[in-house]
């Protein structure tokens, strides 16, 4: 008797469990006129874009189109792994820090990746924001430089995992603060991805092999960490 008084309850339980499993694996079959919460949104920012370049790695090769080329394929790669993404600019938009701060915020995203690429360093820099000043300063205008300081600990938490995660996926990797706008005005988890040539030869920033190898990697050690954030303000857990 007093075995069945411990297993009932647990299998009950455990019927449950997959019953509410299965009302949400249908829910989602059944395509998106059903409304199913978006638990995660990653917005994928490319950096620079129009008038303003960003670097000219090589005469025919400006930054900004390295950017959005590895912004579009690490897209498709989180949307494999069934992750919602987004890119901030589709085209050759020129965007203030101010503007593509202001349309991540009211996406409210569960991580924000701003994407560069460099001739400088090697692999994958994953950066974090190093704030201007003191959070607790008064002011309008400090508030907005210091808006990400509530999320840093979640951005510092998501740096700290993926770093040692990108390079399980090959690349070399290394963790970074800087005073990278507009990471510190996001009001969400937010990163900069700075990629850079392994060789030492800024033409492999423009190589398909080395753009799919940095997406891989990417999606695949963002999918691993990105569970650990909270869902959406509005969402599911
Ligand atoms: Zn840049």
């Amino acid at each position: 008797m007093h075995a069945w008084k411990v297993f009932l309850p647990a299998a009950f339980l455990s019927i449950t469990v997959v019953s509410a499993q299965r009302a949400s694996l249908s829910a989602q079959d059944a395509g998106p006129q059903n409304a199913v919460p978006i638990e995660r949104l990653v917005v994928i920012d490319a950096a620079h874009g129009g008038s303003e370049t960003g670097a000219m790695l090589n005469p025919a090769v400006p930054e900004k189109d390295v950017n959005l080329v590895i912004a579009r394929r690490l897209r498709q790669e989180l949307t494999n792994h069934g992750v919602l993404a987004q890119l901030l600019r589709e085209g050759d938009a020129t965007l203030t820090d101010d503007q593509r701060a202001a349309m991540v915020n009211a996406q409210r995203p569960t991580l924000y990746l701003s994407i560069h690429s460099t001739s400088l360093g090697s692999g994958v820099t994953i950066i974090t924001a190093l704030l201007p000043g003191s959070a607790s300063t008064r002011g309008f205008f400090l508030a907005w430089q210091n808006a990400q300081s509530s999320w840093l600990p979640q951005s510092r938490l998501v740096s700290t995992l993926l770093t040692p995660s990108v390079q399980r996926w090959g690349l070399p990797a290394r963790a970074l603060l800087a005073p990278l706008r507009p990471l510190n005005n996001i009001t969400s988890p937010a990163l900069g991805i700075e990629i850079s040539p392994t060789n030492g030869n800024i033409l492999q920033l423009a190589s398909v092999e080395y753009q799919q190898r940095i997406s891989t990697a990417l999606s695949n050690a963002l999918v691993s960490t990105l569970s650990l954030l909270p869902p959406r303000p509005g969402t599911s857990p």
